[in-house]
């Protein structure tokens, strides 16, 4: 029977692995992911890849292959919330005029300009947080795994804060006020009811970003790249309150 919910998935994925440790990143694995994808959305196909994305272009999902690092069943949940995750930008992340905001991203890149991957870094958390808010409306059965989902992203910014700086982002003089920014924007977009601890400027840029972010969360995905593109002038405008003593 195919999995209706991340949690069944999850299941289903730990009792082959019990039975057969082979069963991780094999073909059938594969199959049962696709089943769960393609009974939840119309994709053209579900095939392993070196990291988990939807191509928007050829509507494939591609999930990141375990390689071994990591335990078996984690590497299962892993890719069932993956799975999970990315049949919802296949689901909700459709809008065609939504291909001119990707062509000016990457045009930006290109030039090297660091617009345009702040840009993209913003607009795909908010775009996260948008299409998890959409998938409640109308199903709370992945509830539980939404909320984990949001906590790891918060952490492992955190993480990387911490890994760069050497010390914990949470703090009224940071070593990044930047870096900070980031990942209150984080923390401000998927857990709107925690507030950590900031620098007193990167709080006010915040506070003023806030519209935006709630704007796009409860959106349209071109609401979403709106707030992205006024998130970006915001953070322009408070460039020197961000530098750091
Ligand atoms: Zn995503």
């Amino acid at each position: 029977m195919t999995p209706s919910t991340v949690a069944q998935l999850v299941e289903a994925s730990a009792e082959h692995i019990a039975a057969d440790a082979a069963w991780l990143a094999s073909d059938a694995h594969l199959a049962l992911l696709e089943s769960y994808v393609t009974a939840r959305v119309a994709v053209a196909a579900v095939t392993w890849g070196l990291a988990s994305y939807w191509d928007r272009t050829s509507n494939v999902i591609v999930l990141e292959k375990p390689d071994g690092s990591t335990p078996a069943t984690e590497a299962a949940r892993a890719l069932a919330l993956n799975a999970f995750h990315e049949s919802l930008h296949a689901r909700y992340s459709t809008d065609p005029a939504a291909t001119a905001f990707f062509a000016k991203l990457a045009l930006l890149k290109q030039l090297g300009n660091p617009g345009g991957d702040f840009l993209e870094v913003v607009f795909n958390r908010l775009e996260d947080e948008r299409i998890m808010r959409r998938e409640l409306e109308v199903s709370e059965q992945d509830a539980d795994e939404i909320q984990w989902f949001r906590e790891a992203v918060v952490e492992q910014r955190e993480n990387e804060y911490a890994l760069r700086h050497g010390a914990g982002p949470w703090t009224d003089e940071p070593v990044s006020r930047g870096d900070q920014f980031m990942v209150a924007l984080t923390e401000a977009i998927h857990l709107p009811d925690r507030r950590s601890h900031t620098h007193v400027y990167v709080a006010a840029l915040l506070a003023s970003c806030e519209d935006a972010v709630t704007e796009a969360v409860t959106g349209t995905m071109a609401d979403a790249i709106g707030a992205a593109h006024e998130i970006l002038r915001l953070y322009k405008d408070n460039l020197e309150n961000l530098v750091d003593d």
